[in-house]
């Protein structure tokens, strides 16, 4: 998988790359990282890249010129690209998206500063935009990163043992159940005892329960949907 991030502040990004299951995966020619810099597409004599908002309204807007010949260069190269934008007003990204995307060759993520993109550049360049959630970052370096690691962990190669990703919480509406490592015992606290004793059918049910008890907690809305899918089944 190729990444492009189209950012003003590359070295933002660039430290998430240089350590764990990432950078294994670069050193495996599984991911391929890149950035490209609007700044270095401005036709303004100083290189700026932002204005004051046409119409007015408080901060800079992200002028359309450098982004539009940025990306047209990038889709010149790769007409395939399939080109992101972090947005907080998109719908959030799920899980599910994160396995969609998985499936692509180049994901290029575009990340907004200031008080954002002009909004033409959104209009003709987005395949897909996305939120990560109801909240304003500074800009939109950490949400692309956020995206490009969830999806990267669906990449085959990514993950040392990918039976992890068949167990994760949103792989069905019930969360993973509670994981323990050891000792069995630390400071008097034990782990469940059923845990210990190498019945697998019995720590099967056992997980189960826990799991459904996590969910009833955390998202008591996806126990209703593994609720009403179980009984569907029977
Ligand atoms: N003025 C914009 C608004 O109110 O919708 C917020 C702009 S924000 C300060 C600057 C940039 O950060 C955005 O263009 C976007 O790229 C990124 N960003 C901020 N919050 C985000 C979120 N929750 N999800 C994805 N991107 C976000």
């Amino acid at each position: 998988m190729k990444y492009t991030f189209v950012t003003l502040f590359s070295n933002l990004v660039e430290g998430y790359f240089q350590d764990s299951i990432l950078k294994r995966a670069i050193d495996k020619d599984i991911l391929d990282i890149n950035y490209l810099n609007p700044r270095d597409y401005s036709q303004n004599k100083h290189m700026k890249v932002d204005d004051t908002a046409v119409g007015g309204g408080a901060g800079m807007v992200m002028n359309p010129q450098p982004l539009f010949d940025a990306l047209d260069s990038l889709k010149k190269d790769d007409k395939n690209v399939h080109v992101i934008f972090l947005t907080p007003v998109a719908k959030t990204f799920k899980q599910n998206d994160a396995k969609r995307l998985a499936k692509k060759e180049h994901i290029a993520f575009v990340s907004g500063r200031y008080e954002g993109i002009d909004e033409r550049v959104i209009e003709k360049y987005a395949d897909e935009v996305f939120s990560i959630g109801d909240y304003i970052l500074t800009g939109g370096e950490l949400a692309s990163l956020v995206v490009c690691d969830a999806v990267s962990r669906n990449i085959k190669g990514v993950l040392g043992n990918s039976d992890s990703l068949s167990v994760e919480s949103f792989e069905t509406p019930l969360l993973e159940a509670p994981s323990f490592s050891k000792p069995n015992n630390f400071k008097e606290i034990a782990v469940p005892s059923e845990y210990l004793k190498g019945n697998h059918s019995k720590i099967r049910s056992l997980k189960l329960e826990l799991s459904e008890c996590k969910t009833k907690f955390f998202r008591p809305e996806q126990l209703l949907k593994h609720r009403t899918r179980t009984s569907y089944e029977k």
